[in-house]
C-alpha cells in the first residue's frame, strides 16, 4: 500500500512592500496569521490593520459600550507586538455586519488610502472545513474584501471616493485568505511564532472570558498546534497558511 501524497503548499509571493489586513473583529488576525505578519514586518515590509468592528459584542459579561473601547486597546497592543502601528476601525456593528455596498465602499476606501500590493483577510467561506460553521461577520467581511480589491481600482464604482480625493488603486496583486480550509500558500511561522503568542495574549480580557485554562497555555497550545499541523504541508516547518487569490 502506498501512502497518500500530501500536496505541499507554495511559499507566499515575496515581491511586495505594503500589505493591508482587513478583518471583522479584534483577535481575528491574532488567531489567524500574526506569526506571518511578524515575519513580514521583520523584513521591513509595511502592514496596516483595518477592522470592520470593535468586537463590542464579543464578551458576554461586558456591555458593548464598555467592551468596544477595551477591545480596541487590546487590538492596538497586539498589533504593536508584531510591528504594526496603524490600526483603523470602520465601526460596523459587531455581530450583524452586513455584506453589501456600504461595507465594500469602506474597505475600498481603506485600500485606496493604504495602496497595498497584498491584501489579507480571514476565511470568507461558510465553514472552517467540514461542519464547523463560520460566523456571518467573517463571511461578510472576507467576501467584501475580496470584492473591494477590485472596487478600489475602478473609478466609476464608488465615484464619491474619488471626489473625496481617494484616487483609484489598481495595485492589489493578491488577496490572501487566512484560516481557509483550502489553502494554497504558506509562510514559515518559526521566526514569528513567539510574538504571535504574545500578540494573541494581549486580548487577555477576551481570552479570560472564553476559557478557564491559563491564558498562555491556551494561546500557545492553539497557535503552536495549528502551525505544526499546517507544517505537514510545508516541508515540516511550522506554518501559517493562506488561500491566495491572484488578481
Ligand atoms: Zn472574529
Amino acid at each position: 500500500m502506498t501512502e497518500p501524497t500530501i500536496t505541499q503548499l507554495e511559499p507566499m509571493p515575496g515581491d511586495w512592500r505594503r500589505a493591508l489586513a482587513v478583518v471583522a473583529h479584534p483577535d481575528d488576525l491574532e488567531y489567524g496569521c500574526s506569526a506571518a505578519i511578524a515575519a513580514w514586518t521583520d523584513e521591513g515590509r509595511e502592514v496596516a490593520y483595518v477592522l470592520a468592528s470593535r468586537g463590542e459584542a464579543g464578551i458576554d459579561t461586558l456591555a458593548p459600550a464598555e467592551c468596544g473601547p477595551l477591545r480596541e486597546r487590546e487590538q492596538r497592543a497586539s498589533a504593536a507586538v508584531v510591528g504594526v502601528s496603524e490600526v483603523e476601525f470602520l465601526d460596523h456593528r459587531d455581530g450583524v455586519i452586513e455584506y453589501g455596498t456600504a461595507l465594500r465602499r469602506d474597505i475600498a476606501a481603506a485600500i485606496r488610502r493604504h495602496r497595498p500590493e497584498l491584501v489579507v483577510t480571514l476565511n470568507h467561506r461558510d465553514t472552517w472545513g467540514g461542519v464547523a460553521w463560520n460566523t456571518p461577520d467573517h463571511v461578510a467581511v472576507g467576501r467584501a474584501t475580496l470584492d473591494a480589491a477590485g472596487d478600489a481600482g475602478n473609478r466609476w464604482i464608488f465615484p464619491e471616493l474619488t471626489e473625496q480625493g481617494l484616487e483609484p488603486w489598481d495595485g492589489v496583486r493578491w488577496v490572501a485568505v487566512a484560516g481557509s480550509s483550502s489553502p494554497t500558500h504558506a509562510v514559515d511561522a518559526t521566526p514569528g511564532l513567539e510574538r504571535a503568542v504574545r500578540s494573541l495574549l494581549e486580548h487577555r480580557t477576551y481570552i479570560e472570558a472564553l476559557t478557564d485554562e491559563d491564558p498562555e497555555t491556551y494561546v500557545r497550545g492553539f497557535l503552536v498546534g495549528f502551525a505544526e499541523s499546517a507544517g505537514e504541508r510545508f516541508g515540516g516547518k511550522p506554518a501559517v497558511t493562506f488561500e491566495v487569490f491572484p488578481r
